[in-house]
């Protein structure tokens, strides 16, 4: 696991635009944890990316008492599960809000993922939120499958 990139975000447009670039590079199985203290961005870049699948129009409640929303598309792609585990007590909770399926065959976005304990995939891309004066900075980091799927876009 190391950085992959280090991308500058100067509004909440920028890191929309940021999920949904990521939306396009995910395929069923994977996890996305987006990390960062409260109010750094973590449900906006959510939203960009699950609007990017399902549409602008799609609402993208934040799942902070729910735990989770799950998101349906069709054809065949795989559902997206939008976790925020701030409310959870103990990973052991995780079974109960549909974890495991979440991660055997959808796409996970996890935020708040450091109270998922060992429950997290090492396999998970990170994208950590960090304020930069009026603006954010994301760092992505993951291991060589990601740095392969994402060196598009990546310096
Ligand atoms: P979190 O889920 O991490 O608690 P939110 O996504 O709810 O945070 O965002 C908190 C606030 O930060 C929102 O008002 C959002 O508009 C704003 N925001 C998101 N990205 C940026 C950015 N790059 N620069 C400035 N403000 C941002
Ligand atoms: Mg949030």
């Amino acid at each position: 696991m190391e950085t992959l990139t280090e991308i500058n975000l100067a509004d909440e447009v920028a890191t929309r635009a940021l999920g949904a670039k990521l939306a396009v590079k995910l395929r069923a199985g994977d996890a996305v944890a987006l990390e960062g203290n409260l109010g750094a961005g973590k449900t906006t870049l959510a939203r960009g990316l699950i609007q990017a699948l399902l549409g602008k129009d799609e609402p993208v409640p934040s799942p902070t008492f729910t735990l989770v929303q799950t998101y349906t598309q069709g054809d065949g792609k795989p559902a997206v599960w939008h976790f925020d585990l701030y409310r959870l007590s103990h990973p052991d909770e995780l079974v109960e809000i549909g974890w495991e399926e979440a991660l055997a065959d959808a796409i996970a976005l996890v935020e708040w993922p450091e109270r998922a304990g060992d429950a997290l995939p090492e396999s998970a891309l990170w994208v950590e939120l960090l304020e930069q004066g009026d603006g954010r900075t994301a760092h992505l980091i993951g291991n060589d499958e990601w740095r392969k799927r994402l060196q598009d876009w990546i310096a």
